[in-house]
């Protein structure tokens, strides 16, 4: 095929149009990422998003740097296919596991990557030689962090290891050594002209320092181990551009890479968390997770009593979180929010920018059902409007509710902004059981005067509301 388009079009022409084509592929995904910034433009993004991985694709399989095609179109089917699979299979609550357990593959390929372009590096001598070397180590690095990183995210997302972080005496203090013995090892690697002892024994160390780096953070700080994540599997995939020379391997990493780190930044921003802190494995955090603590009493409701208050209400606010998304509520709460809007009470949901278990995971379930735009609000838009609302309906959610964020400087929690519900006149909160949220700490809002339990599946629960209303 390399040969048909060379012969066709020319060795010159030829290279023309593959650059034509990443250049178009590029341009392709910054309009996605444009275009997945918003909820209204997100379907088209998605589309850039395809098209110009098709283009990529199609130019990649064709450039001349690709001589065993079958090889390549093997490993497509069956990766394609494994893919499709997981894609059709997985819940809208497993997205971020898919998502930790992807970019876990982005990392190991670019170890792989790294140590092929190790062994396979050519007639380079000098500098060129020296810079290769620094972006085998640096790829082979940044691809083994993200690998172990990302499979204990997809560990303790998944539930099975625990979302408490491991608290390891003089954890900041091997992390750091774990930075100065590797860069060292850097050193002597590039002066050695590439010795493979050195590689490995960094690999080793990076795979560790990437496990631990994420097993110390806490749950309540996982949405941004996962966007962090995603920007590391960005500068992976970056460096592995480089060691192949590909541009727009190298371009789409950077976009990736630098996305994710913006990603993070905001999510910590959202979360009144220092970026350094989270990403340095929660560096300067000290926190302790009380279960013995007396609370008092709760109140139980049941769905009849919930409707009389829904119906004599003239303000009301749901609040949506995790717990939404595993009852795939998001039908039946729109459908009570119908009911009410047409007996004139107003109905407006307030979302946290963590609540659910991937960003935008509740906007994203609220659209689905069909809920308008505008009537769904960020919690910075909504959080003052509580002191007026009759009712509030906590569906589900838990740490994104939770008062001890701001009254407990021990909670994990602590310093969170969080929608400050118990403000309203009455509260009720959807859920199962007395169990704790996703970071493992109880909630007094649970117990406070204004509230009330409505235990059991919160879609259950919703459509005998609907009901009785
Ligand atoms: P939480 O995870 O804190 O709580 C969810 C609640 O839903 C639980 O109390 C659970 O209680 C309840 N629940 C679960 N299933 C059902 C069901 N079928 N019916 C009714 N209730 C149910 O949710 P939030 O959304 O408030 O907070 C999100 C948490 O996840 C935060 O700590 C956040 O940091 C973290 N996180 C967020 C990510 C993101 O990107 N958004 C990514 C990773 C983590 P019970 O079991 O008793 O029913």
């Amino acid at each position: 095929m390399e040969n048909l388009l060379n012969d066709v079009l020319g060795q010159g022409n030829n290279m023309a149009l593959f650059n034509a084509a990443y250049f178009v592929a590029a341009i392709l995904f910054i309009f996605s990422l444009a275009g997945l910034s918003k909820q209204e433009s997100a379907e088209h993004g998605v589309w850039y998003g395809i098209i110009g991985m098709l283009i990529a694709l199609t130019a990649t399989i064709l450039s001349p740097q690709v001589t065993n095609l079958q090889y390549l179109i093997i490993a497509m089917a069956i990766g394609g296919a494994i893919g499709v699979r997981f894609a059709v299979k997985v819940e809208m609550t497993q997205m971020p596991e898919l998502v930790a357990m992807l970019h876990s593959f982005v990392g190991l390929a670019a170890v792989a990557v790294g140590y092929n372009s190790f062994l396979e590096h050519g007639e380079l001598a000098g500098m060129m030689k020296s810079i290769h070397l620094v972006e085998v180590f640096l790829g082979v690095f940044i691809g083994a962090v993200t690998f172990t990183g990302s499979v204990v995210a997809f560990g303790k997302l998944r539930g099975m290891i625990s979302s408490s972080p491991l608290m390891l005496p003089h954890r900041h203090k091997m992390n750091l050594l774990a930075g100065i013995v590797s860069f060292a090892l850097m050193v002597y690697f590039v002066q050695q002209e590439g010795h493979m002892t050195s590689l490995i024994v960094m690999t080793v160390i990076a795979l560790i320092f990437g496990w631990h780096l994420v097993a110390s953070i806490g749950g309540a700080d996982m949405p941004v181990v996962v966007s962090m994540l995603n920007s590391y599997s960005g500068w992976a995939a970056a460096a592995a551009g480089f060691m192949l020379g590909n541009d727009l391997l190298i371009v789409t990493g950077a976009l990736v890479g630098s996305s994710g780190a913006i990603l993070s930044y905001i999510m910590c921003r959202a979360m009144n968390r220092s970026f350094i802190s989270v990403i340095a494995g929660g560096f300067g955090q000290e926190v302790t997770i009380s279960s013995d603590q007396d609370y008092g009493d709760y109140v139980e409701t049941s769905a009849e009593e919930v409707a009389e208050m829904l119906k004599n209400a003239k303000s009301v606010i749901i609040t949506p979180g995790y717990g939404m998304a595993v009852a795939q509520a998001q039908y039946p709460v729109y459908d009570i929010t119908k009911k009410l809007r047409d007996k004139g009470v107003n109905v407006r949901f307030g979302i946290h920018p963590v609540a659910g278990r991937l960003p935008g995971h509740m906007n994203v379930l609220l659209a689905e059902a069909k809920v308008p735009y505008d009537i769904v609000l960020e919690m910075d838009e909504i959080n003052d409007d509580f002191d007026d609302t009759d009712v509030v309906l906590v569906i589900g959610a838990n740490d994104t509710v939770n008062p001890s964020a701001a009254e407990d400087p021990n909670s994990p929690i602590a310093g969170m902004p969080v929608l400050e519900v118990w403000n309203a006149r009455h509260v009720v909160c959807f859920k199962r059981s007395m169990n704790p949220g996703y970071a493992g700490v109880q909630n007094p809002l649970f117990f406070k005067d204004n509230s009330s339990m409505l235990f059991g599946d919160a879609k259950d629960s919703v459509e005998a509301i609907a009901r009785a209303i």
